[in-house]
């Protein structure tokens, strides 16, 4: 990441380097003509200087030469002259002996290779010197030569008995020569500040070879051509070279940073733009994965999968809270315990319904604990819509059973109303038209079925009629102080058609003081007592008992009937519920009476229970209140609802 973040500003910098070191070296060769002009003239002076000196030097040596007879003389000649002839580092006083010439005394007297016996005419490198002094009789510059590391040039002149005679006579009267020492090396830098290189005639050369910028030309020397080239002096780097060098550098460096901050800034700006379309497009594939279905079931595990695997995460868990406010785990995968963990909350508007617990396999960063949230806010939303769609369901579901009982209801209803009318026309045609063909029991009889029908009819009307009541909140009960046990008296005699083939025992204390409505015990018993009749074989006992129990007023009616089995003793207080067993197909009902009764019984703050009867059957236990109560006195009927 690094690298790749300096690779752009590396290669800008590398460029801008670039182009300060080329501004660099056209001002410092800009810098360099400027001094090479200004050097021009002092080159041609620094070459007629170093030239002059040798030639000095050289009649210098003619001088002594020429008064030198002996070494003391030459001694005394020589020192003041070697004191004076700066760049003059030996003189010798050389004696010719045949073909050699042998160095006799030397000013100082420690200078090699003019140590005092040396056979000048043995050195090789000195035989140009040599030659013109011993054999042509003519003063003369050497080629150069090393000494200690030093170049070093020859400068000589012949010692002549008889200088002024012809060519052939001087020749032959050379005795010797007087040899100077001249350490040109030293000269040139004495005239020159700058680089110099000299040529001699036969190529040896003093100084390494340069160009020759200020000065390249011809050196004459005593009639031969020496060559010498000289160089402007290079001082370093020019200032203005130096000042464009650091000034561009600087510029560089700033504009590198500035170059460098701008990728930085570019990066990360993309960085965040492609963090924040990657995140965008989990979003929406999870926002998807939640469109996909409204069942839990089925959202929880798809979510939670995607999830892990979108975010690199080692676990998800779903947890809800209940209607308790406890918090329940409705889905977790992977494994717990590892990585981090990291709660979001589930909210709906600002209410938590739960919580997205994952735990992370690595760190995740701000735009993607964003997106997490987002999603865990995207799942709360879905959650809420399946609880819902779930709920509708149900109340469809519902609805729908509602209306298949309440056509169930409508039929049994119209089948009973049928039924009853039928029985009562039929035996009123019957009396009315064969009266005179009837004996006195069949038309008791008849009419005994015209009365049960009728009670039958009336018990039916009033049930719808309590049932509409029901249904639009309008029963009212109106409770008071009365004795129960009267009211019970009265309606059982009122109910005596409908036990007809049951045997009635009733069991009621003389007086039994209750807070109620007589209308809703009436109704009560009414509906226990038909029940009772409708479920119980004919033949068996249906009995009544009232009397008060603790701070009650109890009314019990137990027959021998097949009962009602524990499982179903809350729903058969549920409007149009009827127990599927063979005496409920066998007879008539609608499912409201025990409904109706319930209602009756809220109302009047009694508590009703069902169990068995001792022997069996079913036994209903309705326990009154004795004075005006603001709570229901417990029972199953309460604990149903
Ligand atoms: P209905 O008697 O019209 O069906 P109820 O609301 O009075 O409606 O009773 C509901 C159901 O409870 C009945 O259908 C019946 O299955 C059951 N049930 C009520 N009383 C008795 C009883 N004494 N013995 C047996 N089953 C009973």
């Amino acid at each position: 990441m690094t690298t790749r973040r300096w690779l752009p500003a590396t290669g800008f910098a590398a460029v801008l380097v670039l182009a300060v070191v080329l501004a660099t070296v056209t001002t410092a060769n800009a810098a360099a003509s400027a001094r090479r002009s200004a050097y021009e003239d002092a080159a041609d002076i620094a070459a007629a200087r170093i030239a002059s000196r040798i030639e000095r030097d050289i009649v210098e040596t003619e001088r002594l030469a020429a008064i030198a007879d002996g070494i003391p003389s030459f001694r005394r000649a020589a020192s003041p002259r070697l004191a004076v002839l700066t760049e003059m580092s030996a003189i010798a006083l050389a004696r010719r002996d045949g073909a050699r010439l042998v160095v006799a005394g030397t000013v100082p007297v420690d200078r090699p290779p003019l140590d005092t016996g040396v056979d000048l005419a043995a050195r090789a490198d000195l035989a140009v010197v040599v030659t013109r002094v011993a054999e042509e009789a003519d003063a003369s510059a050497g080629a150069p030569f090393t000494v200690d590391g030093r170049r070093m040039m020859l400068v000589a002149a012949p010692i002549l008995t008889e200088p002024n005679a012809p060519e052939a006579a001087r020749r032959a009267s050379i005795t010797g020569a007087v040899v100077g020492m001249i350490d040109i090396g030293a000269l040139l830098q004495q005239w020159w500040p700058g680089a110099a290189h000299l040529t001699a005639p036969d190529g040896r050369v003093v100084g390494a070879p340069i160009d020759g910028n200020v000065f390249d030309g011809p050196l004459d020397i005593r009639g031969r051509a020496w060559s010498l080239q000289l160089d402007a002096p290079t001082k370093g780097i020019p200032s203005s070279a130096l000042a464009v060098l650091l000034g561009g550098l600087l510029l560089a460096v700033a504009l590198t940073a500035l170059f460098d901050a701008q990728i930085v800034r570019r990066r990360r700006a993309e960085g965040q733009a492609s963090s924040r379309l990657r995140q965008l497009e989990r979003i929406a594939e999870s926002g998807a994965r939640l469109q996909q279905t409204l069942d839990l079931a089925e959202l929880l595990p798809a979510f939670a999968v995607g999830l892990a695997a979108d975010f690199d995460l080692r676990s998800v868990s779903i947890s809800v809270l209940d209607a308790e406010g406890e918090l329940a785990e409705a889905f977790a995968t992977g494994e717990r315990g590892e990585g981090d963990a990291l709660d979001l909350p589930l909210r709906r508007g600002w209410r938590a319904v739960g919580i997205l617990s994952v735990r992370t396999g690595r760190t995740l960063d701000e735009s993607e604990r964003t997106s997490l949230q987002a999603l865990a806010d995207l799942l709360a939303v879905a959650m809420s819509n399946a609880q819902l769609y779930e709920r509708e369901q149900l109340n469809a579901a519902r609805l729908r059973d509602l209306d298949a009982l309440k056509n169930a209801f409508l039929g049994t209803v119209s089948h009973e109303l049928r039924t009853s009318m039928t029985a009562i026309m039929g035996f009123g045609e019957l009396l009315s038209d064969a009266w005179d063909n009837l004996d006195d029991d069949r038309r008791r009889e008849m009419a005994n079925r015209i009365r049960r029908s009728a009670g039958s009819l009336r018990h039916l009307v009033d049930d719808l009629l309590d049932f509409a009541r029901l249904e639009q909140e309008r029963l009212r009960v109106s409770p008071r102080a009365v004795d129960l046990a009267g009211i019970v008296r009265q309606t059982v005699d009122s109910l005596a058609p409908l036990l007809g083939q049951h045997e009635l025992v009733l069991d009621v204390a003389d007086e039994c003081q209750a807070w109620a409505d007589p209308v809703a015990v009436e109704r009560i018993l009414a509906n226990l007592v038909s029940n009772a009749a409708k479920y119980a074989p004919a033949g068996t006992t249906v009995t009544v008992r009232c009397a008060p129990e603790g701070d009650a007023a109890r009314l019990v009616v137990a027959d021998q009937g097949p009962g009602i089995p524990p499982e179903e003793r809350r729903r058969i207080f549920a409007r149009f519920y009827r127990l599927d067993t063979p005496e409920s197909v066998r007879t008539r009902g609608a499912g409201i009476g025990l409904a109706i009764l319930r209602d009756f019984a809220d109302r009047s703050g009694a508590a009703v229970t069902v169990d068995d009867a001792p022997g069996g059957g079913a036994r209903f236990t309705v326990d009154f209140p004795v004075e005006p109560v603001s709570e229901p006195l417990e029972g199953t009927v309460a604990v149903a609802r």
